[in-house]
C-alpha cells in the first residue's frame, strides 16, 4: 500500500487529469481535491490562489487581483459546475440551482465584442471592458467552456476517478478510469490488500 504520509503530499504535483488541458472548466472542477483521511486541498483557497489559477489558464492578466468575494464567486461556480457535471455522469436530472448559476455567469458580459468608435481608431469592435470586470469574464468563459463540454461529443466520457478517495473527474480514454498514475496505482494496491484480506479471512476460518 502506499504509505499515507506521501498520499497527502500536495497534490499539486498530480498532472491535470486526462481532459482537463482541454476543458479549464473540468480543471476547475479538480481544484479541490479529497485526500484520505477526509481531508482536502483546495487551490483556490485565497485570492492570491485564486488569481494564480485565473492566470495559469489564461483567464486573467498578471496585474490581475482577485478579491475574497471574487474567490469565493469562483469556489461557488466550481460547485455548480461539478454538480452538473456529477448528475450528467449518472444520468440524473441537471440541478435547477446550478443552471442558473451558469446562465447568470454566461449572461453577465456580452458574448459579443461590440462596436465603438473613436477619433484614433474610428469603429472597431473591442470586448466590454475586459480589464475592469476580470472575474465576470473569467466567470463566462468557465460557463460557456462548461456547457460546451456537457452538451458536445465528449460529454459520455466524462467519468469520475475510480480510485477512492479521489474526487476528480476525467475524460475517460478506453477502459481506463483514473485521473493520474498516482490514482491508478493506489486502486490496484487496494484491489491487491482486499484480494489479501479476503484469503487471509478463509485461512483463518
Ligand atoms: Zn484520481
Amino acid at each position: 500500500m502506499m504509505c499515507m504520509e506521501e498520499s497527502l503530499n500536495d497534490q499539486r504535483d498530480v498532472p491535470p487529469a486526462p481532459g482537463a488541458e482541454q476543458y479549464p472548466a473540468l480543471d476547475l472542477v479538480n481544484s479541490v481535491v479529497a485526500l484520505p483521511g477526509g481531508r482536502s486541498q483546495d487551490f483556490l483557497d485565497t485570492p492570491a490562489e485564486a488569481t494564480r489559477w485565473l492566470f495559469t489558464h489564461g483567464l486573467a492578466t498578471p496585474e490581475a487581483v482577485l478579491r475574497a468575494d471574487d474567490a469565493a464567486r469562483l469556489r461557488a461556480l466550481r460547485t455548480h459546475i461539478r454538480s452538473l457535471i456529477t448528475s450528467s455522469a449518472l444520468g440524473q436530472p441537471a440541478p435547477e440551482q446550478a443552471l442558473d448559476a451558469i446562465n447568470e455567469a454566461l449572461r453577465s458580459v456580452p458574448a459579443a465584442a461590440l462596436l465603438h468608435w473613436d477619433p484614433a481608431r474610428g469603429l472597431h469592435r473591442a470586448a466590454a471592458r475586459p480589464n475592469t470586470k476580470v472575474v465576470d469574464h473569467a466567470l463566462a468563459r468557465l460557463a460557456a467552456d462548461a456547457a460546451d463540454l456537457l452538451t458536445g461529443p465528449d460529454t459520455e466520457r466524462l467519468t469520475a476517478c475510480g480510485s477512492t478517495p479521489c474526487n476528480r473527474y476525467l475524460l475517460r480514454h478506453g477502459r481506463r478510469h483514473w485521473c493520474s498514475t498516482r490514482c491508478g496505482d493506489r486502486a490496484r494496491a487496494a484491489r491487491a490488500y482486499a484480494r489479501r484480506t479476503r484469503s487471509g479471512i478463509r485461512d483463518g476460518s
